[in-house]
């Protein structure tokens, strides 16, 4: 990745989770490095929060309340709070959100191929699930 900013687009896709692993630990390691960068993203999820906008804005907000990849990682894992796997049960099952589904029938796929990373993914996935998830 260059060194130059990124894109508003490339932020607000690394908000919603919707990039390709290696470029998510990129960014999230860039934020942490540069201050400047880390208030960009501070000021889009302000921006959000002001109102909606457009069609992709109702998208991008609907998809703000559905957990992260690594929520949901951590919910398989069996490495979460009774009340935060509710969430997910709730939001799955009841909302019958298929981005989530999905998302999850890969997760169990990739656990399922990969048993030998499982106890370090529950380790990580446990310390970084914490306090992610909006209010129910
Ligand atoms: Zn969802």
């Amino acid at each position: 990745m260059s060194n130059d900013s990124l894109s508003e687009s490339l932020l607000q896709a690394f908000l919603d989770d919707l990039l390709p692993e290696q470029q998510m630990i990129e960014i999230e390691q860039r934020l942490r490095s540069e201050p400047e960068l880390l208030e960009r993203l501070n000021s889009f999820v302000a921006n959000r929060d002001q109102g909606v906008h457009s069609m992709g804005e109702i998208w991008r907000r609907h998809r703000m309340s559905c957990p992260t990849r690594e929520v949901l990682g951590s919910y398989l894992l069996g490495a979460m709070m009774a009340e935060q796997a509710a969430y997910i049960e709730s939001h799955i099952l009841h909302v019958g959100c298929r981005f989530c589904q999905s998302n999850l029938d890969d997760l169990r796929k990739l656990q399922n191929a990969d048993p030998q990373t499982s106890n370090m993914r529950r380790q990580k996935y446990f310390q970084s699930s914490v306090g992610k998830l909006p209010p129910a």
